[in-house]
């Protein structure tokens, strides 16, 4: 397996070239490493390369990174998130990118101790396999978070779909930008809606291109380990 430091050399190199054609700063734009698939050593070694924000989409995988990491990171959860897992992964992480419903809201404010960043997961694509709810459920869904106090939307978030064909997938992150615009011009308090949670290892690029602040990257970073790997 590749060095952490030889990847992330490369992949910022390219997050660069991105930026360039897409009109963008490098600064806006924050790197979260996925370490779902890998060990707690392969994740010392990404936060040894200076990345400060992971991400994890299993309860057990984020509690295990926990227990071995006092680091000074940010903890993004980036999972499809069970509504009776709230409790024990809420109050441990920075970021939930997978806001999709309201019985989670519900759950996240009654067990949230302060208020929590969180991303609406759209499912731009609409296919069946993903999480998030539909384009157009999404404003009313955000509308309806009012009294939610404990939870400030900061943007919304989408996976690409299975697909080949570059200019379906920019098109589905095109879409997400217009949205998070559009709800970001209302000015809803607890919801500025000013990030977008999009891109992952085979196409950040694009996702920088048409407006990514948060790329999600796991594969060409830290490559993948067995499962069960400690
Ligand atoms: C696993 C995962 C990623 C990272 O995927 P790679 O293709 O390994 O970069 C990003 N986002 C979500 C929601 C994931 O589940």
């Amino acid at each position: 397996m590749t060095n952490v430091q030889q990847n992330l050399e490369q992949i910022q190199q390219r997050m660069q070239n991105a930026c360039d054609r897409g009109n963008r700063k490098l600064e806006d734009i924050t790197l979260i490493a996925v370490t779902k698939e890998v060990s707690v050593s392969r994740t010392n070694e990404v936060i040894e390369n200076g990345i400060r924000h992971l991400g994890e989409n299993r309860p057990e995988g984020l509690q295990k990174k926990l227990d071995a990491i006092s680091n000074d990171v940010g903890w993004h959860y980036i999972g499809s998130l069970q509504t009776r897992k709230v409790k024990s992964v809420i109050n441990h992480i920075n970021f939930l990118h997978s806001l999709d419903r309201m019985s989670l809201a519900d759950e996240i404010e009654k067990r949230a101790t302060s208020t929590k960043d969180c991303f609406v997961q759209v499912n731009v694509s609409q296919e069946e396999s993903k999480h998030g709810l539909a384009f157009e459920e999404v404003e009313a869904f955000i509308d309806q978070l009012q009294n939610h106090k404990r939870i400030r939307v900061i943007g919304l978030m989408t996976m690409a779909p299975n697909t080949e064909d570059n200019t379906i997938i920019r098109n589905v992150f095109r879409r997400l930008k217009q949205l998070q615009s559009k709800i970001a011009a209302k000015q809803i308090a607890g919801a500025p809606c000013t990030e977008l949670s999009m891109g992952m290892s085979g196409d950040y690029e694009i996702a920088i291109e048409e407006g990514a602040t948060f790329i999600r990257v796991g594969t060409a970073l830290v490559g993948k380990e067995r499962e069960g790997i400690v």
